[in-house]
């Protein structure tokens, strides 16, 4: 378990100039972030509460770098450029998997090339979402706009770290709306991991939202946001929206 100074330098996120760099725990020199996979459908009640169909292969879609925001920051305040702020975004709290060593292509991943886990919201204009699902088009107009991805601090995987022992949990105004267990996943994190790297090498940067488990629901502007690792650390970020 870490303490709470620990915590208390889990709560800076690092922004250099305008860019945002990701602060792994433990490490002097931050990440900076590159080709941003989201992934849909991992969890088995999700699907159920989308009525979507269970897939064969992990749904892969992507966000921008400039759809990132650090969650948790030092004034809470959120930032006043998210467009869609008030109209119901949803929320999709996940697990997210920093990689730190390059996956060669093809190639079988380890718990040695993720550089930090972390927590984040895939915020989603469900509306619009399910109008393209429709169609049959791509999601990047509900999924990858300014402020979509919002991100916490990192913390290493050590070798003490059980990838498949992961639990988190998501508040809003300190109402408990998601918990997530890397158990209850459909593909585990290196089962993700390698099947992205059969499309390309993973480099150091990459960063994977893993999926949302239940308990997807929209936001509104001033809601107190506060993601949390229950297992195996006790971390918490807390964010204004
Ligand atoms: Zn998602």
């Amino acid at each position: 378990m870490h303490s709470t100074s620990t915590l208390e330098s889990a709560t800076q996120p690092v922004l250099e100039g305008s860019e945002f760099a990701y602060q792994v725990l433990g490490r002097k020199t931050p990440i900076t972030p590159r080709s941003i996979y989201g992934i849909g459908r991992n969890y088995p009640k999700h699907i159920e509460e989308l009525s979507n169909q269970r897939p064969e292969e992990p749904v892969v879609f992507l966000k921008s770098q400039a759809s990132l925001r650090p969650f948790g920051l030092p004034d809470l305040k959120s930032s006043s450029d998210y467009p869609f702020r008030d109209q119901g975004l949803h929320h999709e709290a996940e697990i997210l998997v920093l990689i730190g060593k390059t996956i060669p292509l093809g190639s079988e991943p380890t718990p040695a090339h993720i550089g930090g886990l972390g927590l984040g919201l895939d915020l989603t204009r469900r509306a619009v979402q399910d109008q393209l699902k429709s169609k049959g088009l791509p999601w990047a107009r509900a999924k990858n706009f300014a402020g979509s991805a919002m991100v916490s601090s990192f913390v290493p995987v050590t070798s003490e770290v059980d990838l498949t022992q992961l639990a988190f949990r998501f508040l809003v105004n300190d109402t408990l709306r998601q918990v997530g267990q890397s158990r209850m996943m459909i593909w585990p994190i290196l089962q993700l991991l390698k099947s992205l790297a059969m499309l390309h090498p993973l480099v150091p940067g990459d960063l994977i939202f893993t999926g949302t488990p239940e308990g997807v629901g929209p936001l509104k502007p001033g809601d107190l946001l506060t993601l949390e690792w229950t297992m195996p650390w006790q971390l918490q970020w807390t964010q204004i929206f």
